[in-house]
């Protein structure tokens, strides 16, 4: 079976570990996002690349949930003493190792979707990684900042870098506007279209549905290679009794005009793209409601809790897929 999942970063890579479990033999491609990347100290970071690289390869800090295991922090260190920042953002000195080579080779001349490939080379996934686009996209934030911001200009109306939006000010701010600056131009990277025209199902983990799965959805042909692809496409709600699992989700969405619930993300990705919508059984009063909107829904568990219960959520997403595909 053929499997392309859209993911993001923790909640993506998670939710892969358990699909790899529910189908160990199965060809999975991940289409990761990269409008959280960003240039630190003259490299190129790519945040949710490597959460999925580290999780599925095994390097992951497993508490954190990003980053490194058995981490230290001596460069980082040595920058700040020389004054030079950013502080808020947690580069490792391992982590460094993985971006100095991804900025060696970009300058060489790879495009990102070869250097991702030779990335995971050592890590070795065990599924197909590649970016959205080779192009770059970054997502900004328009904000106003916090009065009391030691960092910014206080009070003040700023478009600013995501991982600035989501690292250092964790959110505390309401986001006015969300804006995947490049994305208009940005074209698939080599691989993304054929894999999608070639998937037997599509799934959407439950990965943050606008900085995330709607940033690669941003890049022109990708969202109409989905809905034009013929094969059921299923989703898992990153919120939870109307709240996101982890982190912040609910300030992105506002931003877009969608409310936190299970059933307003399905709408939001609506029955164009969506065949299928699994919420949690919390959620369960909402399957009416995406039912209505004309989203197939089943109310299942859909805590990460431990790897067994991840792959109990892929094997029920897998399952919707086939009552969609077989009317
Ligand atoms: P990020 O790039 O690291 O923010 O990760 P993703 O975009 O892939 O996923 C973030 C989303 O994962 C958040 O909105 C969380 O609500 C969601 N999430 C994290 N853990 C769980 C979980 O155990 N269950 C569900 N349903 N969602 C989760
Ligand atoms: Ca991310």
């Amino acid at each position: 079976m053929r499997i392309v999942v859209l993911a993001g970063g923790i909640g993506g890579a998670r939710f892969l570990r358990g699909l790899q479990r529910a189908v160990p033999d199965a060809d999975i491609t991940v289409i990761g996002n990269t409008g959280d990347d960003i240039h630190l100290f003259g490299l190129k970071v790519c945040p949710d690349l490597d959460t999925v690289m580290y999780t599925l390869g095994g390097g992951i800090n497993e508490e954190q949930g990003w980053g490194r295991a058995d981490e230290t922090f001596h460069l980082k260190e040595e920058l700040a003493a020389y004054g030079l920042g950013p502080e808020w953002f947690g580069l490792g000195d391992r982590d460094f190792a993985t971006h100095i080579v991804r900025t060696q080779m970009l300058g060489a001349g790879y495009p990102l979707s070869a250097v991702t490939e030779a990335l995971c080379d050592r890590w070795k996934p065990g599924v197909r990684l590649i970016p959205m686009s080779d192009d770059r996209v970054e997502t900004h934030v328009a904000v106003t900042l916090p009065e009391r911001d030691p960092a910014g200009a206080a009070g003040e109306r700023k478009v600013i870098h995501f991982q600035e939006y989501w690292v250092r000010l964790r959110a505390s701010v309401p986001a006015e506007a969300i804006v995947p600056v490049g994305a208009e131009q940005a074209k698939p990277a080599p691989g993304v279209l054929e894999a999608i025209a070639g998937a037997d199902v599509i799934l959407f983990p439950p990965s943050n549905p606008v900085v995330s799965v709607g940033t690669i959805l941003a890049v022109p042909g990708i969202r109409e290679a989905i809905a034009e692809a013929g094969v059921p496409v299923v989703g898992l709600s990153p919120i939870v009794g109307d709240a996101p699992v982890r982190g912040m989700a609910d300030k992105v969405l506002a931003a877009v005009g969608v409310e936190s619930t299970a059933a307003a993300v399905a709408e939001h990705y609506g029955s164009g793209l969506l065949d299928g919508w699994l919420v949690d059984t919390v959620d369960a009063g909402s399957v009416e409601r995406v039912e209505a909107a004309g989203i197939r829904c089943r109310a299942v568990p859909l805590m990460m809790s431990d790897l067994d219960a991840t792959a109990r959520m892929a094997r029920e997403a897998l399952a919707l897929a086939e009552e969609v595909r077989t009317p």
